[in-house]
C-alpha cells in the first residue's frame, strides 16, 4: 500500500529505489532466522553514498526506524524488519576496484562475498573469508558480523584482513577508518568497533581488504576417529598446524543425516595448503606415523565432501533445528561433546570447526528443545565457553546478556556507545537491545 512515508520516499530517491510490495517485504524483509515475521514499512536501494546520506537524515528527520540489509544470510535475525522499519538494502552498491599496488580491494559493502573473491582471484591472489553462504552474503554483512568460517585456523575472521572502511553514521556523518599497519598506537583502534556491530552502531558501506599469496598446493585427508584430542593433538602439533588451513567435522547423527553410515563417532576433513609440495608431504608422514587411520582424497572426492560439509546447515535449517553457534576452549571439546551426547543421543546433531573450538549445535527436537537449549549453555559456562562464536546477537540471542554475567559489562558499555552514536535509536533499533 503506498503510505505517506512511501511517497516520501519515492519523492527523495525515485521510484526505482524503493519498493513495498507483499513479495518484496517476504523478500528482503527478513533474514535466514525464519522466526520473526517481516513487517517493513518499504525497502529502500541506495546507489551511492549521497543515497546513504539522504536515506539517514530522512529517518532522523521523520523519526523512522532504519534496518541494514545485505545479503540475509544472518542467522539472528539481525536484517529482520518486524517492526515498520524502513529496510535499507545494499545490494546495489557492490562495485569492486583492484589497487594493484598495494594488493588490495576495495569494494562496495553490497558486495556479494563470492563475486569479490573470484574478482581477487583473477588477479591471482586470495581474499580467504571461506562460508558455507558466500555465494550470498554480502561484503557488509560479512563486516558487521565478523564472520568466520572454516579457514579461521590459518588466516583468522573477516576483520584480519580489513584494511579500511567506511561508514554512514546515524546522523549523516561519514567515517573513514583505517589499520594498515599492524604496529599503531594512535590510540584505540576504533574500526574493530563495526566489527560484529550487526548494523547497530553505522552503516558500513565500503570496505578495503588485504589480499592473500594462493596457497600453491593443496591436499585434503580425511580421518574417522572416536577419539578427538588424540587426533586434535597430532593435528595441531606445531609442525604439522603450519600447513593445515581447515579442520572441520561432524558427529554421528550429522553422518547419518548425509545418508552415511557411520564407521566412527567423528569424521574430519582437513585440508593442508603450502607453497611447498615437501612440507605437505612432511606433515603426511608424520600424521601417518601417529597411526591415525588417514585416507588421502583425489580432487572429486575432495569436492564431494566439502559440498555435504556446505549441506549440512541446510539440511538441518529445513528440518526446523535450533542453531546455537558455540566455541570453547580447545582442551575442553571433547568432554564437553561427550555430556552433549549425554543429554540426547539422538535429537542433539554437531559439527564445526575442530581447529578453533567453534561447534555448531542443532538441536531437533519437538518436546525437548528449551530445555536442551539451557543445558547446553550451562554446560558451556561449566567449560568456559562462549554462546556466540559466529553468528552475532541480533534480535534473537539477547537473552545472553542476561544468561551469562561475564557478559553484563559489555553490555551496558555497548548501550553507553548506542546512546551516544545513535541517540534517537534509528539503527536496527532491536538488534542487541529490547
Ligand atoms: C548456510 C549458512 C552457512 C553459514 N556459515 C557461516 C560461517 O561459516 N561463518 C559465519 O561467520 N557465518 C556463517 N553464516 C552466517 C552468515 O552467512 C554470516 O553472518 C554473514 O556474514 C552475513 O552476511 P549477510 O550479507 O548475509 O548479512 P545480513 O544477514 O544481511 O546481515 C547480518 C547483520 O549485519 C548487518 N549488516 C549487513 N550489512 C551491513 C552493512 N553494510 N553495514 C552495517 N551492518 C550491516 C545487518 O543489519 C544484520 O544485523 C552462515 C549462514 C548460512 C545461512
Amino acid at each position: 500500500m503506498m503510505t505517506e512515508i512511501i511517497k516520501k520516499l519515492i519523492n527523495l530517491l525515485g521510484e526505482g529505489k524503493v519498493k513495498f510490495s507483499q513479495e518484496d517485504f517476504e523478500k528482503y524483509g527478513v533474514d535466514w532466522y525464519k522466526e520473526i515475521e517481516p513487517d517493513p514499512t518499504a525497502i529502500v536501494f541506495p546507489k551511492n553514498e549521497d543515497d546513504l546520506k539522504k536515506i539517514v537524515l530522512f529517518a532522523k528527520k521523520e523519526n523512522q526506524k532504519l534496518v541494514i540489509s545485505g545479503g540475509r544470510t544472518g542467522l539472528c535475525g539481525g536484517a529482520t524488519a518486524a517492526n515498520k522499519e524502513i529496510v535499507v538494502s545494499l545490494e546495489k552498491m557492490n562495485d569492486m576496484k583492484w589497487l594493484s599496488k598495494k594488493n588490495q580491494v576495495v569494494c562496495q559493502a553490497g558486495a556479494i562475498t563470492d563475486n569479490v573473491k573470484i574478482f581477487v582471484a583473477k588477479q591471482d591472489r586470495l581474499l580467504p573469508i571461506s562460508l558455507a553462504s558466500s555465494s550470498s552474503s554480502s561484503i557488509g554483512g560479512n563486516v558487521a558480523t565478523n564472520a568466520a568460517g572454516s579457514k579461521f585456523i590459518r588466516y583468522g575472521s573477516t576483520k584480519e584482513h580489513v584494511a579500511r572502511i567506511k561508514v554512514m553514521l546515524a546522523n549523516g556523518e561519514i567515517l573513514s577508518l583505517k589499520k594498515e599497519i599492524k604496529k599503531d598506537a594512535t590510540g584505540p583502534n576504533l574500526m574493530e568497533l563495526f566489527f560484529g556491530s550487526e548494523g547497530a552502531l553505522g552503516i558500513i558501506y565500503e570496505v578495503t581488504f588485504n589480499t592473500c599469496e594462493q596457497p600453491k598446493y593443496l591436499e585434503n585427508i580425511l580421518i574417522r576417529t572416536s577419539e578427538l584430542d588424540s587426533i586434535r593433538h597430532h593435528i595441531l602439533a606445531p609442525e604439522v598446524k603450519t600447513s593445515i588451513s581447515s579442520i572441520e567435522y561432524w558427529d554421528e547423527n550429522c553422518q547419518k543425516l548425509l545418508g552415511d553410515t557411520p564407521e566412527s563417532a567423528y569424521f574430519i576433513i582437513v585440508e593442508l595448503s603450502s607453497d611447498s609440495k615437501k612440507e605437505i608431504n612432511l606433515c603426511l608422514e608424520i600424521l601417518s606415523e601417529k597411526n591415525i587411520n588417514i585416507a588421502l582424497l583425489n580432487s572429486k572426492q575432495s569436492d564431494e565432501i566439502w559440498s555435504k560439509r556446505e549441506d549440512l546447515p541446510v539440511n538441518l535449517a529445513s528440518m526446523g533445528a535450533y542453531k546455537m553457534d558455540i566455541s570453547l576452549p580447545l582442551e575442553n571439546l571433547q568432554s564437553f561433546l561427550k555430556e552433549i551426547k549425554q543429554l540426547s543421543a539422538d535429537e542433539i546433531f554437531s559439527f564445526g570447526h575442530l581447529g578453533d573450538g567453534n561447534i555448531h549445535i542443532n538441536i531437533v527436537s519437538e518436546n525437548n528443545q528449551d530445555k536442551h537449549i539451557d543445558e547446553v549453555y550451562s554446560l558451556l559456562k561449566n567449560y568456559d565457553g562462549s554462546p556466540s562464536a559466529e553468528h552475532g546477537i541480533g534480535q534473537r540471542k539477547k537473552e545472553i546478556w542476561t544468561k551469562f554475567e561475564d557478559y553484563q559489562d559489555k553490555y551496558k558499555l555497548l548501550q553507553t556507545l548506542k546512546k551516544s552514536m545513535d541517540p534517537n535509536n534509528i539503527l536496527s533499533p532491536k538488534v542487541f537491545f529490547e
